[in-house]
């Protein structure tokens, strides 16, 4: 009987991820046993399995009070990889901000708890802080929505020069609004914050073909920090663990590696780390001038296309493959999805803020299968446990993008998706760099805390070293 993806068999490792081991932020101990235990199954199936160690800013839990003058509460969680304030917090006057914009900023935010929808990015990040603003009561834009744990980009955000920020649910923001008081006073707190160590997992499985080119199939196994992970990204972990063991005992004619990465949710360090170390290799290697000339590859020349899978797992939603290369990619999944009568939303040459971004930045073209339905599965909040996912969810998506690699991927003699990337998907991922996630292998520490008024100068981001 041949082998074939079982929803049932993905659905226990998605078990073991979410309710066995729970939070899985990058840098945590959470994260370190998912990596273990995704590492042990690898070599349970006979792969050669081993975890690649990366430096990373990481503390393990953070608590937050948000008050008005008279002493109420207000709920708030803090802003995943936000520094903390004074122990004894900061109590400064409120000023509201409507929203991410230039227009927005000026001298009124300095040394102000700053109440705003949303929060900012890039370079408008740049400004706000360029003002020092005191605190960040950063409401959330979508309705009965628990609080957002994490946004993109954090490591960036301490780079800069991180104002101590929580987020506020919309209802409870609208309430604070409605009768804002003259000052709030914000307490942060983290315990165990920390240069570690974060953690990929690498397992190999080599093809029947002579030719030594790789497949890579990849899943980030980190959560936002203190939710579970379920849809995001432990369906994506568990499927992929599932994919191994099919491929292992069905055996592969094309080399594949299976990767789970860390630290995707603050900003894709675990595919940096690893990316990072190809593009060193591939550096190192290509000084020789002979290299090439002989015909030579690098292991990351030999890294020939990505399958990316990140969030997986509820029934309900729909099902969505983003392309980033050549348009026979896209064009694959579209006549897939059409002969198996498989609603499938294909979008080409699209960015899919996860670890592809990496590897398509090294000129590797890729594919992302995803569920859609984040706002429902209560996505980068508390509530993305495993009751929105089941075995029959897993196998959905599972059999299609099974039957989808089985055709393109392993079936055919030569391989149907040229490394090239038109120049609109090339842009794409270079925008994205600059403005979401600059291109930065180095760590940065905190070493720019909110500073008490009068001693406003600010220090030199200093570089972590592992
Ligand atoms: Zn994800």
């Amino acid at each position: 009987m041949t082998v074939q993806f079982s929803g049932k068999r993905a659905y226990e490792h998605l078990r073991v991820l979410t309710e066995e081991i729970g939070p899985r932020h990058g840098g945590s101990r959470g994260e370190a046993r998912a990596a273990r235990y995704i590492r042990d199954y690898f070599k349970q199936l006979g792969l050669g399995a081993k975890l690649e160690h990366y430096p990373i800013y990481a503390f393990e839990d953070a608590k937050a009070t948000l008050k008005t003058p008279r002493g109420s509460s207000i709920p708030c969680a803090p802003l995943p990889m936000t520094s903390a304030t004074p122990a004894r917090g900061v109590t400064k006057p409120c000023v509201f901000v409507e929203g991410a914009d230039a227009v927005c900023l000026d001298e009124k935010v300095r040394d102000k708890i700053v109440v705003m929808f949303g929060s900012f990015n890039g370079e408008l990040q740049e400004k706000f802080h360029s003002y020092e603003p005191a605190g960040l009561v950063s409401i959330q834009t979508a309705p009965h929505r628990l609080h957002f744990r994490y946004a993109y980009g954090s490591d960036a955000k301490r780079k800069i020069g991180s104002v101590p920020t929580v987020v506020l649910t919309l209802e409870d923001g609208l309430a604070l609004l409605g009768n804002l008081p003259k000052t709030l006073t914000m307490k942060i707190a983290t315990t165990d914050e920390k240069l570690t160590k974060g953690c990929n997992v690498v397992a190999d499985l080599k093809g029947a073909a002579s030719e030594d080119d790789v497949i890579v199939m990849c899943a980030h196994h980190d959560s936002v920090w203190g939710g579970p992970g379920a849809v995001d990204n432990g369906g994506g972990v568990a499927a992929l663990m599932e994919f191994a063991r099919v491929y292992a005992e069905q055996g592969v004619s094309r080399n594949m590696r299976f990767i789970t990465f860390g630290g995707e949710e603050t900003g894709v360090w675990g595919a940096k780390a690893y990316v990072k170390k190809l593009k060193d290799e591939d550096d190192r290697l290509k000084k020789d001038k002979n290299f090439e000339r002989d015909g030579l590859k690098s292991p990351m020349d030999r890294i020939r296309f990505l399958i990316n899978l990140d969030m997986m797992g509820p029934l309900h939603g729909k099902s969505n493959a983003v392309t980033l290369g050549h348009s026979d990619i896209a064009a694959s999944a579209r006549l897939l999805a059409n002969e198996l009568r498989y609603p499938l939303a294909v979008e080409e040459n699209k960015v899919y803020s996860s670890d592809n971004m990496m590897f398509n930045y090294a000129g590797i073209p890729s594919i992302s299968f995803n569920r859609g339905g984040f706002e429902d599965f209560g996505g980068h909040t508390v509530n993305d446990t495993i009751e929105h996912c089941s075995a029959k969810g897993l196998e959905h998506i599972g059999r299609m993008i099974e039957r989808w690699i089985d055709r393109y991927i392993m079936s055919l003699h030569v391989f149907p998706f040229p490394k090239k990337f038109p120049e609109v998907a090339d842009k794409a991922v270079k925008d994205w760099f600059k403005t979401d996630n600059p291109l930065d292998y180095e760590v940065f520490s905190p070493a720019k805390r909110y500073k008490p008024k009068g001693k406003r100068k600010r220090a030199p981001g200093k570089r972590g070293t592992l």
